[in-house]
């Protein structure tokens, strides 16, 4: 593989974080020096700060770990890959557990002032004008986590070791905020502050190739779509006295449709019937044969 051309480096000190302008065809390197250490990870739509790192879609579709080959996506109506995950050494990242905050700290611990990865974020991104309100849930990396037999979440020790490293790069232009988490007190980070090295490359060819292709929906929107254009400026709600409801296929009719299927997909709708989510309801089992196929062609890094 060509070598990368360093663009900048910066080694991130515990209690802090850094937004870095990450210009599309940059990776940013998330890089362990002591080792053991976890970091948060948000990232906004560099030249619309509305559209921003959406962990519940990257949780519904590349799972609680997201990892090597997978992407980072933005919330609906936007819904875009903004950050691919290039490399992974580690293996061990999160999308389930909220970043840490102040009240966390204080109402489980009784600490009146303690590093927190909200508060960090919030003191980072206030160099591009952003408030504590616009910080969202974080992609955790280098974070072990898992959900027991009844459903609830947990957090097991640090798994990272010196030079392990997250190679993000950005497909959007993106304001990436990492921080080096400011739990001490718990399994996160076993339990100290290290700090970790943040590079910033341009991708060589072989990088870009290796993202898998991205494909472009109308459901994806812009503000251009959007009855509502502009940003909303002040604090309080006030009614539009001119509002008209206009939600769209309403009202609802629902009408029988016959679907003709060949032997083999006639075989496949019955193989799905077997394992008896669907019962005698045909038309859920070839929805979900249909989503399947759709997700397996078009979801890329699934
Ligand atoms: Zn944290």
């Amino acid at each position: 593989m060509t070598e990368r051309e360093l663009i900048a480096s910066w080694v991130l000190e515990p209690g802090t974080g850094k937004a870095i302008e990450l210009k599309r065809g940059q990776i940013l390197r998330i890089e362990q020096i002591e080792g053991g250490q976890c970091v948060d990870f948000n990232c906004f739509n560099l030249h619309d700060y509305k559209e921003y790192m959406h962990t519940g879609r990257t949780r519904t579709l590349h799972g609680l770990h997201p990892g090597k080959g997978h992407f980072m996506w933005s919330a609906p109506p936007r819904e875009r890959a903004l950050v691919y995950i290039l490399e992974d050494t580690a293996q061990c990242n999160d999308v389930l557990f909220p970043r840490c905050s102040a009240h966390l700290y204080e109402s489980v611990y009784g600490y009146k002032t303690h590093t927190n990865c909200h508060d960090i974020q919030a003191e980072a991104q206030r160099e591009y004008g952003l408030t504590p309100d616009d910080v969202h849930d974080s992609f955790n990396l280098f974070m072990h986590t898992g959900v027991d037999a009844q459903g609830k979440p947990w957090i097991g020790r640090q798994r990272s070791r010196s030079a392990d490293y997250v190679d993000l790069l950005a497909v959007e232009d993106v304001l990436a905020v990492p921080n080096v988490c400011g739990a001490d007190v718990m399994r996160t980070s076993n339990f100290s502050l290290k700090a970790v090295r943040l590079s910033i490359f341009k991708a060589t060819k072989d990088d870009l190739a290796a993202v898998p292709p991205l494909t472009k929906l109308p459901s994806q929107r812009t503000p251009a779509d959007f009855r509502v254009k502009e940003i909303k400026a002040d604090r309080e709600l006030r009614r539009d006295a001119s509002y008209a409801p206009s939600f769209a296929n309403v009202p609802i009719r629902i009408s029988d449709l016959a679907v003709t299927l060949d032997d083999g997909e006639f075989a496949l709708l019955q193989q799905c019937k077997l394992d008896d989510i669907y019962r005698d309801d045909d038309g859920a089992a070839l929805r979900d044969i249909v989503f399947s196929w759709w997700a397996e062609r078009f979801i890329p890094g699934r």
